[in-house]
């Protein structure tokens, strides 16, 4: 055995590498095992870190374009510069994923570079040399998941990751799936001159949302150009010289249709990744979705074995997979580390942004709990109206008899930031008279979430 430590984690994503800076700050000897050649995992290198990149610039793109003149901001001909967008995303990602290895080096992790594989509980092999551990993380992430008959080649056929790297705006964009991934990359390249269509086969985008601010988002996007194929499934690919022809027919069944596209970008979801690992033959338990299957404490069937993150079941976030490397690095130094399932933020980075934390009406409704609703626009807050980013509204679900906040759906201008409060807010099982009742600054955007909470008591001021 070459060297020993207390803890080994396998992958250096949003829950690994945070799993390996807790434990060392709680004292433990840790190593972090990381096949790519930069940390940071999927989020910091092709994912949360580079799309958030380009949903800035791009947007500030649309702004120079269609916006600033409202504002009495005359920029005159509006350029495209897409090799120095992308090169800046670069820079981006880099300043990141070297932020890692900083932090890495102050808290005296040892990154073992290169592909690891457990040889038995208690030892991890990475590139052919053995390394003993008391306790294995597996902390490896998730993939895109492909689509039979629909071959990605990541130049005309691409996933998220060739979808974050093209060099040239597509005439016509199809996205194949409506979820926030999708949307997402949808929106950059709408605001940069494509013309974009999500073909989904559900009947809604984004289906987890909560419905009214679903059909407020659909709204939008309309409005901002994206069109959308709903109750559509892709039945075939075919690459040409030009671009792609794809196959479509109605998710019902039905006549088939024809859509040229010249990128199509596959976004149908993600599944989490464990090859080459080494699972079978030590015996890790998998569930039927491939999720590596662990207790309350992330502890898998084997001793020794710990699993967090996109890895597991739970939603595919990368503060989700924090969360969890930090519980369990608390765990595993004998505390009481402990994620709280019930108020984990979703956030769709559009513009305007949508954000949600806990349950949606209709999952009030499906468990037949008796709750309030409040609701304020955006067009009845005064910042939103200086900014002229009036779409959207903030909708507070509060139970009927305790008045405790239950869920929180924003859509509307920095959502993503305004849904902090209501976490905070949910963590402390505050009540909505609780949010209503404290002081917000004027004028903020976090004015529409307090007039929100008033709102469930039917005591809105300023609608
Ligand atoms: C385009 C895109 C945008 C996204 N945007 C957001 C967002 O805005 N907000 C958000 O919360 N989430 C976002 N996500 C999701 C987020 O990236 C994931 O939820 C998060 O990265 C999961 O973290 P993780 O630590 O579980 O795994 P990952 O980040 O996937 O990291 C796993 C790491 O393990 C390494 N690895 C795997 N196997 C081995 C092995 N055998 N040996 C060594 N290393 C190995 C991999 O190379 C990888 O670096 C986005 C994802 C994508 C694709």
């Amino acid at each position: 055995m070459s060297e020993n430590f207390d803890v080994i984690v396998i992958g250096a994503g949003p829950g690994g590498y945070v799993c390996a800076i807790r434990a060392a700050q709680l004292g433990m000897k840790v190593a972090c095992v990381e096949k790519r050649a930069t940390l940071g995992g999927t989020c910091l290198n092709v994912g949360c870190i580079p799309s958030k990149a380009l949903l800035q610039s791009s947007e500030h793109f649309e702004e120079a374009n269609h916006k600033l003149a409202d504002h009495g901001v005359l920029v005159g001909s509006v350029k495209l510069d897409l090799a120095r967008m992308q090169a800046r995303k670069g820079e981006v990602v880099s300043a990141n994923v070297k932020g890692i290895e900083f932090l890495f080096k102050k808290n005296k992790v040892t990154w073992l570079k290169g592909a690891g594989r457990i040889t038995s509980p208690g030892t991890v092999e990475v590139d052919g040399t053995a390394y003993a551990a008391k306790h294995i993380v597996i902390a490896t992430g998730s993939e895109s998941i492909p689509l039979p008959g629909v071959e990605v080649d990541e130049k005309r056929i691409v996933t998220s990751t060739g979808g974050l790297e093209l060099t040239a705006v597509p005439k016509h964009m199809v996205v194949i799936g409506g979820g926030y991934i999708g949307l997402e990359l949808g929106s950059v390249w709408r605001r940069l001159g494509a013309e974009v269509t999500v073909v989904e086969y559900l009947d809604r985008l984004v289906p987890a949302m909560d419905l009214e601010v679903g059909k407020t988002f659909e709204r939008v996007l309309g409005k901002q150009g994206i069109k959308t194929k709903l109750k559509t499934k892709v039945v075939g690919a075919k690459t040409h010289a030009k671009g792609v022809s794809l196959t479509v027919e109605p998710a019902a069944g039905g006549a088939a249709e024809t859509i040229e596209a010249d990128i199509v970008l596959v976004a149908i979801g993600r599944r989490p990744y464990t090859e080459a690992l080494g699972l079978k033959e030590v015996g890790v338990a998998l569930d039927e979705r491939g999720r590596v299957v662990t207790d309350a404490h992330y502890a898998t069937n084997i001793p020794g074995i710990y699993a967090v993150g996109d890895a597991i079941v739970g939603p595919m976030l990368a503060h989700k997979a924090e969360e969890e490397g930090v519980a369990l690095a608390e765990i595993l130094a004998g505390q009481h580390g402990h994620v709280n399932y019930g108020a984990i933020p979703g956030v769709v980075y559009t513009w305007p942004e949508v954000a949600s934390i806990g349950e949606t009406e209709e999952q009030l409704k499906a468990r037949g709990a008796a709750y309030n609703v409040g609701k304020f626009p955006f067009t009845a807050n005064g910042r939103a109206r200086a900014m002229g980013d009036m779409d959207g509204f903030v909708k507070i679900l509060a139970d009927k008899a305790t008045d405790r906040v239950l869920g929180c759906h924003i859509i509307g201008p920095d959502a993503g930031t305004l849904i902090a409060e209501i976490a905070i807010a949910m963590e402390f099982g505050a009540s909505a008279e609780d949010v209503a009742r404290t002081c917000h600054a004027h004028p903020s955007l976090n004015e529409a979430v307090k007039e929100a909470a008033l709102a469930t008591a039917g005591r809105a001021l300023h609608i």
